[in-house]
């Protein structure tokens, strides 16, 4: 059974908090018009539909255990045959392992692997300064609130800053990008079909490279 349609965009999308990875996704989605598929999205909607296997990887999760790749691979192939990712898809948070890369391989071939790069001094700063609205989940900067107050300009309610967007917290998550995330770029990097962006420049201007190269 193959997914790979002729024509597809099969894009594999990698890079730290902070990269602006999420809304790259968003614009890419957009763009494209092809959904952005994230693993632990799917997880947490197996869970929320309270299914048999969500019941599985809510206990998994408790017990501190990552859901095994076969679970992940199991629900991604059924995902990615979904009319709407007939035209191709974006994932996101797959593959996060070099077993995953090397094992997807056979039945899902990248068109294209996207990696923003950032310097982790960078990132820091960047998410320490996330703020957002507690009701409409505006995003923002602590440089708008200092300008401009923290009420919020679409529904007048609070912005604030995420208890776990603290320069410590965000550190661990980025140590833990690097351990896990690096030899998934390693395995792919030397292909042509690997494109790496510097994730510290403007959301415009890293979404017009990527654009470019597609
Ligand atoms: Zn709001």
């Amino acid at each position: 059974m193959s997914q790979e349609l002729e024509g597809q965009h099969r894009l594999i999308l990698i890079g730290p908090q902070g990269s602006g990875k999420g809304t790259q996704a968003e614009l890419l989605s957009v763009y494209l018009q092809i959904p952005t598929i994230s693993t632990g999205q799917l997880c947490r909607s197996e869970i929320e539909h309270g299914t048999e296997l969500g019941k599985k990887i809510e206990q998994w999760v408790r017990g501190g255990e990552l859901v095994p790749d076969d679970v992940i691979t199991a629900m991604l192939k059924k995902r990615i045959a979904d009319y709407d990712a007939q035209d191709g898809f974006i994932l996101d948070g797959f593959p996060r392992t070099v077993a995953q890369a090397e094992a997807s391989e056979s039945w899902m071939r990248p068109t294209k692997v996207i990696v923003l790069e950032i310097n982790d001094k960078v990132a820091v700063a960047r998410m320490t300064s996330r703020r957002a609205c507690t009701q409409c989940r505006f995003k923002t900067t602590a440089e708008y609130v200092a300008k401009h107050g923290d009420e919020c300009p679409r529904c007048f309610g609070k912005i604030v800053q995420r208890d776990d967007d603290s320069p410590e917290v965000i550190q661990t998550r980025l140590d833990m990008y690097h351990r896990v995330t690096q030899p998934v770029i390693n395995f792919y990097r030397d292909r042509d079909e690997c494109e790496r962006f510097n994730g510290a420049l403007s959301i415009p201007l890293v979404f017009m490279e990527i654009a470019h190269v597609l």
